[in-house]
């Protein structure tokens, strides 16, 4: 078999994780699993030609994973940093099903503190806890805001009646969703409180409007500023927590009006992402073309530059879901190849 490898140097970790078999697989495709597992960081899968290929990425999370294990290989790191006053971000790919508002969220953003907690919690109580224990630091502030981006606009979550968002940029702020609602946040709760509210507007946009919330992209973003005692420097860094929209391919037979606008624009932001980090990884820094989507020109600072970054692919375990498995494996991969 080849050999498709992609632990190259760079600040972006790939990761790629197989949830368990759900109980509708199961009954409707038995127990029929598409990859086989190697080790940690290796699986076999078949590739388009139904030939057997070794995926490599930084690390694979199996259905026996925990939550604690996929946020501490690629979400502690991120959160130290942000701390210093560098930028991050974690990004979950993958069709829609496959994981990756487990993985974020877990079963329910109000699930606290047990086994299930998914990674935006995990990183806000890291944060609190980072920044109550530091000594040096005099004074810090972080702030929440959660946006939605759906047919290349930007929604307020925390604000529903600010629906079309614009992005700028500044000397002092970087990027920013410029009017975007920003909580405070002062403890752990201050931000569940939060992002409960965002989740919930989420879910009341998407019934006024009859959408799926599998079809926009939706952002939580936490900025921190720290100033120190010691000295007059302010520190800042933020952290940004995307949960993609579904990568599955719309049957091109039959979509129309706004299944198929959906469709297109997913596409292209997913393959602008896609482009985007290919680039960064491949050193070709100069040429990144963050402008060509909103998504990416809100992340432009957070995964370029002096940044860290976090794929997590995620994927169902089913033989019967192999071809978008394998299509999510392959976009880990592409965004890593040297
Ligand atoms: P997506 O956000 O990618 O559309 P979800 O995160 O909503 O997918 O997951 C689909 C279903 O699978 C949900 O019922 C979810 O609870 C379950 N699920 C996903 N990942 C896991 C996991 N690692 N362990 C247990 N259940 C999971
Ligand atoms: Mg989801």
């Amino acid at each position: 078999s080849t050999l498709v490898g992609s632990t190259q140097m760079s600040n972006v970790t790939v990761c790629v994780r197989f949830r368990p078999l759900s109980h509708k697989e199961r009954k409707t495709n038995g127990d029929k699993i598409c990859f086989k597992r190697l080790d940690s960081e290796s699986f076999v899968f078949k590739d388009e030609r139904e030939e057997d290929v070794i995926f490599s990425f930084d690390r694979v999370f199996y259905e026996d994973a925990e939550q604690s294990d996929v946020y501490n290989f690629l979400a502690v790191p991120i959160v130290a940093d942000a701390i210093s006053g560098i930028n991050g971000t974690i990004i979950t790919y993958g069709q829609t099903g496959a994981g990756k508002t487990y993985s974020m969220e877990g079963p329910s953003i109000l699930h606290c503190n047990n086994q299930k907690t998914g990674l935006v919690q995990r990183v806000v109580d890291e944060l609190f806890q980072s920044l109550q224990s530091s000594e040096s630091m005099a004074t810090w502030n972080v702030k929440l805001s959660m946006v939605e981006i759906y047919l290349e606009k930007v929604r307020d979550l925390l604000d529903l009646s600010k629906d079309n968002l614009q992005i700028k940029e500044s000397k002092t702020q970087g990027i920013y969703i410029s009017g975007a609602t920003e909580v405070s946040i002062m403890n752990s709760s201050d931000a569940l409180e939060c992002l409960s509210e965002g989740i919930a507007n989420r879910a009341v946009g998407e019934t006024q409007m009859n959408l799926a919330s599998s079809r926009s992209h939706c952002l939580y973003i936490f900025s921190v500023q720290q100033g120190s005692t010691s000295d007059e420097r302010v520190r800042g860094g933020k952290i940004i927590l995307v949960d993609l929209a579904g990568s599955e391919k719309v049957e091109k037979t039959g979509a129309e009006g706004r299944v198929l606008d959906e469709a297109k624009t997913i596409n292209k932001s997913l393959s602008v992402l896609g482009n985007v980090i290919n680039a960064l990884t491949a050193g070709k820094q100069n040429h990144v073309p963050y402008r060509d989507s909103k998504l990416t020109r809100i992340l432009q600072d957070a995964l370029g530059g002096n940044s860290r970054a976090a794929l997590l692919c995620c994927c169902s375990p089913s033989a019967s879901n192999a071809p978008e498995s394998l299509s999510t494996i392959r976009f880990g991969t592409r965004t890593k190849l040297i």
